[in-house]
Parts: structure tokens; sequence; C-alpha cells
């Protein structure tokens, strides 16, 4: 089995193909990375050393590499590659539009082209919109997104599926939850948080910190993804979640208190454009169907991540100390 993955050098990504290397030495793992602010190679040390992973630094909307890699007959995509930081699709729309949307395309139609066994469009629940106090996301929940981030998302998924009603083109989409763990860039929430605990620096909260999210360990994701890719039904949408939902509030005093550090680093500051209030992910498809289970629950997934972090400094040290730095203080201010 010869598996493309792209944006394999980012977060979920890294995490992922360093998973399926171990899992299947005797698959090929092709990853396929621009190195954006995003990627990073350190995240591949583990897989860099076995030989059936081959890394490839190119953008997914250069047509001709990707063709070029089709060619030498793949039997699976993951697509992973993205731009994904909601903020920054704010403040910067286009390139969202760009590699998600484009990129996608891009791929798509290699996939179509050559004839693939899978291609497998990795999503996010933030496609469903905002969730008032009760009920769940489903699979059937109509796609309503809200930031351009995740009007970008949305715009793929709908291209993925088109490709698979048009053409017969064999997919799944994958919608996670928000996901934690090792190799998270520090401009999100828990390992920002983490990392300015670490320091004695205030902890910058949006508005009143009350918005929910539904945390999902990255390993929980990539387990989810592997099933989907060897189980799922062609044409279907799979949800992933682990019905961990907290306010934010929740997330960053829990840090505090496993790091021993005093609430009053916490510093409310304005908040996100169109934050969407709560996002809640309803399983059951995944489970009753392909038969997955969450493996972490938050407190001791949070409590592995935070020991990641603090026996990992160099790696983070060395994404703060630079580019990071200027947008961080863009966003937050000096601290
Ligand atoms: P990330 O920003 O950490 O990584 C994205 C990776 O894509 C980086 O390595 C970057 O270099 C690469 N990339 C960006 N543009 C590219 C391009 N044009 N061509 C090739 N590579 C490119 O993102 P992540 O958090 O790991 O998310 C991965 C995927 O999972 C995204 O599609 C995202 O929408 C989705 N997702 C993320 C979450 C989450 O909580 N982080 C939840 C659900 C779904």
């Amino acid at each position: 089995m010869k598996i493309l993955v792209t944006g394999g050098a980012g977060f979920i990504g890294s995490n992922f193909v360093n998973y399926i290397v171990r899992k299947y030495p005797e698959y090929q793992i092709i990853n396929l990375d621009a190195l954006t602010y995003a990627g990073n190679l350190e995240n591949l040390k583990e897989s860099e050393e076995k030989s059936n992973y081959r890394f490839v630094k190119g953008d997914i909307t250069d047509r001709e590499l990707v063709d070029s890699l089709f060619e030498e007959g793949l039997d699976i995509v993951v697509n992973f590659a993205a731009e994904s930081h909601v903020d920054r699709s704010i403040t910067n729309p286009g390139i969202f539009i760009s590699t998600n949307i484009q990129g996608t395309q891009v791929l798509l139609d290699a996939a179509r082209t050559h004839a693939i066994k899978k291609y497998v469009q990795v999503s996010t629940d933030e496609v469903y919109g905002s969730l008032g106090a009760e009920g769940y996301f489903t699979e059937d929940t109509p796609l309503a997104p809200n930031s351009p981030y995740s009007a970008s998302k949305a715009g793929a998924d709908l291209l993925v599926q088109a490709y698979h009603e048009t053409y017969g083109l064999p997919v799944n989409i994958t919608r996670c939850s928000n996901n934690y763990g090792p190799f998270h860039f520090p401009e999100k929430l828990i390992p920002l948080m983490i990392i300015n605990a670490l320091n004695d620096k205030p902890l910058p909260v949006y508005g009143d910190g009350l918005n929910i999210r539904d945390w999902l360990h990255v390993e929980d994701h990539c387990r989810a993804i592997d099933l989907v890719l060897h189980k799922g039904r062609n044409g279907e949408v799979y949800n992933v979640g682990g019905h961990n939902e907290k306010a934010n509030i929740e997330v960053v005093k829990e840090i505090l208190k496993q790091l021993e550090k005093p609430v009053s680093l916490i510093k409310y500051v304005e908040d996100r454009l169109g934050h969407d209030r709560r996002y809640a992910i309803d399983p059951t498809k995944l489970q009753t169907e392909l038969g997955w289970e969450p493996k972490y629950n938050f407190e001791t997934g949070l409590n592995d991540t935070i020991n990641w972090y603090l026996e990992n400094p160099s790696w983070w040290e060395n994404i703060i100390s630079g580019d990071y730095q200027q947008y961080y203080e863009q966003q937050y201010g000096k601290a």
C-alpha cells in the first residue's frame, strides 16, 4: 500500500505520519508538505529513521508536482494540508482559499485521473458553525461555517462530495473536534497556555472564556483516520469526537492547576471576531460502523501533553524565538 499524506509536517499530520509509519512497516508513506510557518520536520525524526517513509517538500496547489507523485502509483491519499488557524484567516483570508480549496481541487483532479483506492479529506467540526447550549453536530447537520477558515474547509468538503457524486471518486470526509497533544503549534489554545504558564507570562483568554470546545487527543484522531481509510464506506462523512466538552476557561484553569501556577496569570482579552460559542460532536456513526473508541480521557491526555512540553523545551523555544514572536505581539500585544 502506498499512501500520500499531505501536510504531514504539521501538528496532526506529523502525529499521523509517525503513527502510520510505525504501525504499518510494509506500507510506503510519502509526506508532501510546503513547510509553511506551521510545518516542522523536527516532528518527524521518528519516521525519518524508517525506510518506509519519504519526505517531499512542495505545495498541494502545484499541479505538476502533485501529478508526478500520483504517477508513482498511489493507493491512498490523506489530505491534512491546510491553513488551519482561525485568527490568521480573519487577518488574511486569501491563502486559506488558495490552499484549502484550490489545493484540495488539485489533489482531487489527480486522484480522479489516477484511479486511486481512497481519498480521505481531513476536515473539522467548525464547518457546522456554532451550537447553542444543547445538541450535537451529526453528519447530517447542515454546513454553516462562520470564519474564513471554516468556510474554506466547508468549500473543500463540498468539492470532495461533488467529485464522489460526479466522478465516482472513492472518498471519505472526517470532521473532528479540537485536537491536543504533542507537536501542537504554540498559537493554539492549549500549547499557548502551557508555554505562557511555564514562562510566568499572562495567559490571554478571549472574551468571557466561556466558549466551549470538544477536545480530543491527537492519537485518538489518528486512530479514527486509520479506521476510515481502511474501512470507511465510500462517499461517507464521519464525525470524530470524544465527548470532552470544556469551556476555554476550564481548560486554562486545569493547566494552571497541573503546573501549580496562580490563576492571577489569566488575562481576559478582546473576543475573537465572530467567535463560535460551542462545538460538540456526536461520534455515534464512527463508533457503531467502524468500532472506534477514544483511549484518552481529557485529564490524563492533558497531563501527558503538559509533560511532553516540559520534556521538549527546545522544540517550542525554537518556534517562539522566530517569526512566531512577531505574530504573537500583533495578536495579543507585548507580554
Ligand atoms: P497545522 O497548521 O499544524 O499543519 C498544516 C500543515 O500543512 C503544515 O505542515 C503546513 O506546512 C502544511 N501546508 C500548509 N499549506 C500547504 C500547502 N499549500 N501545500 C502543502 N502543505 C501545506 O494544522 P493541523 O492542526 O495539524 O491540522 C491538520 C488538518 O486537520 C487541517 O486540514 C485542519 O483543518 C484539520 N483539523 C484540525 C483540527 C485541530 O484541532 N487542529 C481539528 C479538526 C480538523
